[in-house]
This record gives C-alpha cells, structure tokens and sequence, in this order.
C-alpha cells in the first residue's frame, strides 16, 4: 500500500530565481484567466466547453503570440488547465462561473515531477536533497531551502511540487509517495476524549488540554488602524500590509503547532483513540456553543488524527453524535437528563453519589462506548 505524504520547506530563493518564480506564477494565473474567459464564451455560445486536455493542445500557438510563456516551467501552465477544470466542474455541479484570478491572492504554481531514463540512468525533473538543503525544480535548477532538519532522506516517489508565496515568503510543498507496511493492530491502550471549547480536549486520563492560541486583537485592531491612515498605493500602506499579514500567518502557524503537538501526543501514547462523531457546523448554528468554536480548531484535530491514526497503524473510533455522554454516570449507568444544561460543570450522581467532572466524565463515557464498538467489529469479523 503507498501513502501520500506533503512536506513543506521554506525557499531562499536567489534573487534571480525569485523574479523566475514570480514570473511563473504570472504566467500560470494568465493561461488560466486567459482559458476560464475561452471557456465562458464557449459554454455561452454553445452550452459545453473544451477539456483541459484540448486546451493544453493550444499552448503553443498561444506561446508563439505571447513569447514568455516559453520562459517558464510548461508544467505549471498545465496544471493551471486542471485547475481550472476543477473550478468548472463546481460549476456544473450549480455555483456560478468560477472567478478571475487576480495578482496577490492565492500566488502559487505546481509542477509535476517527470521521471525519464536516458542509456540506463534514470532522471527527475524534481529533485530533493536534504543533506545539501537543496530542491531542484524545473527551470530554477538548485534552490536553497529550510527544513525537516531531523531527516536526511525521505523516502519514496516525488508526485509533484507546489511553489507559493506567501507574506514576501516562498515556499515549496512537495507531494511523496510512500510505501506503508502494515504490522498487525494489536491495541494495548484505548482514551476517549471530549472534545469543547474552553478546554479543547479533555481525555478519559483526566487530562485536560487548553486551546492555546489566542488572537491579539488590540495588536491587530492597531495594526488596521495603521493601515486605514496610509495613502493607497504608497509604501508604507504595503508595509502595514505586510505586517498584519504576517501576523495571520504567525496565528495561523501556531495554530498548526498546537494540532500537531496535542495529535503526535495522542497517536504515540494510545493504541484506540475515541472521540465523538461531532457535527461542528450544526454546533455553530447552537448560539451558546458557537461563541467560542469559530476560531476552534476541534474539525482540524478530528481531520488530522484521521490520517495520523491511519499513517500510525493505530485506530481512531467515532461515536455516535447523540449518544447521551455528559449525562450518563460512569460508575453506574445512570442517566442524569438534567445535565442537558450546558452550564452545568460539576454534578453529583444522584443514585452512587460521585461527583462528576462533567468534560472527564463524558470523555470516560467516550472511551466505554468505543470500546464496545470494537469488539463488536472484532465480533463480526470472527
Ligand atoms: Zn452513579
């Protein structure tokens, strides 16, 4: 079986591969502008349009009329193709044309890696080489970059390279096909875990795990401030610009972090993880919980953990969404249908008398009933 896995390095591009790379992502953005406008007028004349296939056939005669198209790497043209047949298919499927590209949003381009041999030698047009902190892609040729610093190699097929910018940054995600060996799941340990807003996570082992990442909105309520004064188009305006951008992307890195500290966490220390089968979008419509789950990153825990336990050779259950978790007593069964009111953080069991935690109590709950579910799965595969 083989596993797709990306990796992302930082790009210290030279000044001379920099203006390349901008150029390439240009010309990526015109082909698909370019095609997207060919393809409105073609479904409004005629009801259907071309595939990206047929449209590939057109870069060249188009290359001859625009002579930098040539420049750049051809591979990211025809992904721009692809791309822009996906956003078609959305809409045939009922939204509305797709949109323009416009310069400054979204600045990116792939390429492919292409494998050829040559008198028995074996070449890649994408090439990564960690000892020398170097990627070659096409056309820019050798690439400083950062990251990984624990790794010499990775092993497996290059598929493809995505080159972005990103805040003045470059960077380079690179698409590696894996084999995965499967030893048998033999569990050993099993937690459940309870999934909220104040405490992100607290688990049937009683721990409990705050959302860490917190917005600084005087800072960025400042920093807007800022902006709002400065002249369109003058240098300061991109300064300012630059500034609160970096700052989402310094938020938004942290909040990478943190998913993936507290999931490496659970994937190493648990055979079985348990968590409950949690519809976010209907929790945001529930005013109470909403408050604090916009900026909650509980389906992001849920997606990676997914594909950890699944990359781990480790098990992630879900549970029923109603199965009635925080009201049940964990000694004896007793279902408590008082503690329905979300308020309430503490209760005591009105028949075995323990007082319950409600978070640690339902996570308890989680685990019990995951469990049954896998021996009942073990069941019948017996
Ligand atoms: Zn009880």
């Amino acid at each position: 079986m083989q596993i797709l896995k990306g990796y992302v390095f930082r790009m210290y591009p030279t000044e001379e591969q920099e203006q390349l790379i901008n150029k390439t992502i240009g010309c990526a953005r015109f082909v698909y502008n370019y095609f997207l406008d060919d393809k409105i007028k073609e479904y409004k004349e005629i009801g259907k349009s071309k595939s990206a296939y047929d449209q590939a056939k057109l870069i060249p005669s188009l290359s001859k009329e625009k002579e930098w198209l040539k420049e750049v790497d051809s591979q990211s043209l025809r992904n721009s193709l692809l791309d822009l047949e996906r956003a078609f298919k959305n809409f045939y499927n009922g939204s509305g044309y797709p949109k323009f590209k416009a310069k400054g949003v979204h600045e990116r381009y792939k390429t492919n890696n292409i494998k050829s041999s040559y008198k028995g030698n074996h070449y890649n047009s994408i090439k990564l080489d960690l000892k020398n902190k170097t990627i070659t892609l096409p056309k820019l040729k050798e690439v400083k970059i950062r990251g990984y610093r624990n790794k010499e190699v990775i092993p497996g097929d290059i598929k493809s390279a995505v080159i972005k910018k990103e805040a003045g940054r470059y960077y380079v995600s690179v698409l590696i096909e894996e084999p995965l060996i499967r030893p048998p799941f033999i569990p050993r340990s099993i937690i459940g875990i309870d999934l909220g807003i104040k405490d992100l996570i607290v688990t049937s082992y009683n721990e409990k795990i705050e959302n860490t990442i917190k917005l600084n909105n005087k800072r960025l309520i400042g920093l807007q401030r800022g902006l709002a004064r400065c002249k369109g188009g003058s240098k300061n305006r991109y300064k300012m610009k630059l500034k609160i951008q970096r700052m989402y992307q310094k938020i938004k890195n942290a909040r990478k972090h943190m998913i993936h500290d507290i999931t490496n966490k659970l994937i190493k220390e648990n055979d079985i993880i348990v968590t409950e089968n949690l519809d976010v979008k209907s929790m945001q419509k529930n005013h109470y919980i909403a408050k604090g789950l916009n900026e909650s990153p509980i389906s992001e825990i849920i997606r990676v953990l997914k594909y950890k336990a699944n990359w781990n050779n480790k098990k992630l259950i879900q549970i029923n969404r109603y199965y009635p978790s925080s009201q049940i007593c964990n000694i004896c069964n007793y279902q408590n249908k008082e503690i329905k009111d979300l308020s309430i953080r503490k209760w005591e069991c009105p028949v075995c008398h323990t007082n319950h935690d409600r978070d640690f109590n339902a996570s308890v709950n989680i685990m019990f009933e995951g469990l049954k579910k896998y021996m009942k799965g073990i069941e019948q595969a017996i």
